[in-house]
């Protein structure tokens, strides 16, 4: 891990100094710790986010502050593992953050969100409150949003759990912790209007995690996942982690201007 980019690893001295570097600019790698079926560690979304915003930040030369290892995951609380904290928590804790950063001059935040739509709304709710009462900026980096391009390219299916797209991007980054050989695929059914995925174009219902019936029933076909981990493959993985650091960069140039 590349010490200088976290916070956590730099002293207080230190600190002042990148954040004056950074033209106070600091990426909140935001995740879950929940199931992601037999394959992958219950950590993924946590660590996507993490190994994203350190490629970027040694880029752009910006802050990352330390992970926030828990997102709102009551629907993953069918296998252990799972831990979730209420959507309200998630809402404070990461206004607290972003307040106690702000005291010391960082002035720009990205919330990068590896546990994608189940936990946007919480962090729209914190980010407009820190815009609103301190007058910081914040944006909202999201790689199932900001992947449509290369995952269409790469011929990976829709976004589900644990599928191809996660796969490939764990693969590449943590192959120690994959377990490609235990994977199920679980292929998506066709849905006329409740999609996910943000490449779909049709008319769709918005998200509400599924009940822990709905969630058994994914556990007894892939022991988790949806989609189909078994095109997942490292270089896919390559490309998409590459591609996602190039538009993070991109993101963050913007923020600054
Ligand atoms: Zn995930």
């Amino acid at each position: 891990m590349e010490k200088q980019v976290w916070l956590q690893s730099l002293t207080s001295e230190e600190v002042k100094q990148k954040t004056r570097e950074s033209r106070g600019t600091i990426i909140l790698p935001i995740g879950s710790t929940e199931q992601h079926g037999p394959h992958l560690p219950v950590g993924t979304d946590t660590m996507v986010a993490m190994v994203l915003a350190e490629a970027a930040a040694q880029k752009a030369k910006v802050v990352v502050a330390p992970p926030l290892w828990f997102g709102w995951s009551p629907h993953h609380m069918v296998l252990p593992g799972t831990i979730t904290i209420r959507p309200e928590v998630l809402v404070e804790v990461v206004y607290d953050v972003v307040k106690s950063l702000h005291q010391h001059g960082f002035d720009n935040f990205v919330f990068l969100n590896g546990h994608r739509i189940v936990n946007i709304s919480w962090l729209q709710i914190a980010g407009e409150r820190a815009k609103r009462e301190l007058g910081v900026k914040v944006v909202i980096f999201d790689p199932a949003y900001m992947s449509k391009e290369i995952s269409q390219s790469l011929g990976w299916g829709e976004v589900g759990h644990a599928e191809e797209i996660e796969g490939s991007h764990m693969w590449y980054c943590y192959p120690e912790l994959v377990k490609m050989e235990l994977a199920k695929d679980n292929p998506h059914k066709h849905r006329k209007l409740y999609h996910v995925d943000p490449r779909y174009t049709g008319d769709t219902l918005c998200y509400v995690p599924s009940s822990p019936a709905e969630q058994e029933e994914l556990v007894r076909i892939s022991g988790g996942a949806s989609g189909e981990p078994s095109k997942a493959s490292r270089e896919g993985g390559k490309k998409y982690h590459e591609h996602l650091v190039e538009r993070l960069v991109e993101v963050i140039e913007a923020l600054r201007e």
